[in-house]
C-alpha cells in the first residue's frame, strides 16, 4: 500500500500533527494497488488497493502547545463547567 510523506507542524504539548502539504508519495511497487505506477489502467479488479496507507509524517517545526482543534475542545470544556 503506498504512503504519502506529508510536512508539518508538530504540537508537543497533545503530539498532533497539523498537516500542510504532501511532498511525496512513497511507492508500494505492486501492480494489485491502484496508487502504484506499476498498477495497470485498465485493470479492473474490484480487490485492488484503492488508498493510501497511514502518511509518513515529516515535523517541519515543533510548538510547544496544544494544536487548534485541542485548544478549542479545551475552551468548550472550560465555558460548559460554569
Ligand atoms: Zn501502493
Ligand atoms: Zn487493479
Ligand atoms: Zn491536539
Amino acid at each position: 500500500m503506498c504512503q504519502q510523506i506529508a510536512q508539518g507542524t508538530r504540537w508537543s504539548r497533545c503530539g498532533h500533527f497539523q498537516r500542510h502539504l504532501v511532498t511525496a508519495i512513497l511507492d508500494c511497487n505492486s501492480g494489485r494497488c491502484e496508487r502504484s505506477y506499476q498498477h495497470s489502467r485498465i485493470c479492473r479488479l474490484s480487490t485492488c488497493v484503492k488508498n493510501f496507507g497511514g502518511e509518513i509524517q515529516q515535523d517541519i517545526d515543533t510548538l510547544d502547545d496544544y494544536c487548534f482543534a485541542c485548544r478549542a475542545a479545551q475552551e468548550r470544556a472550560r465555558r460548559g463547567r460554569r
